[in-house]
């Protein structure tokens, strides 16, 4: 599976603690994330992983980009929900991109934790027949 991971700044220590307790389910998967993310995840736990630019700079539209080309297959994003952010246009449409295309997205820990189970238990190999029959929109 593709899996997307970002955190804003406030979330990152959080994110990265995420990834380090669950970096064997991790490690079985193609790993991408906005630039900060994904450097702070890949020093911490070894994970390697496909960087796009910071969020501000548009990495949250790269990932976009891939949700709408059908090759993500769920995104962590941990928000900041007490904190605005000069990126909130891009944050607003990566969210809808997700509920354009159905994508498995965890906001927060507790969902985080659901969706990564499900991930291990192989609760969205659903992905699979999506991808095999050109997306949603085809
Ligand atoms: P970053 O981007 O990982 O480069 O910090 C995330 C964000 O703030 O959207």
């Amino acid at each position: 599976m593709n899996i997307a991971l970002i955190a804003h700044d406030q979330k990152k220590n959080d994110l990265v603690q995420f990834a380090t307790a669950y970096q064997n389910i991790f490690a079985k998967h193609t790993l991408f994330a906005t630039g900060t993310t994904g450097q702070r995840i890949s020093e911490a736990t070894g994970l390697s992983i496909t960087r796009f630019q910071s969020g501000p700079l548009g990495g949250d539209q790269q990932i976009g980009a891939l949700i709408a080309q059908n090759q993500m297959d769920a995104v962590f994003f941990f928000r900041d929900p007490l904190t605005s952010q000069p990126h909130e246009p891009d944050v607003t449409a990566l969210v809808r991109l997700c509920d354009v295309y159905s994508i498995p997205l965890a906001t927060n820990m507790g969902t985080a934790e659901l969706l990564i189970r499900g991930l291990e238990l192989g609760l969205i190999e659903w992905r699979n027949i999506v991808k095999e029959n050109g997306g949603m929109n085809e």
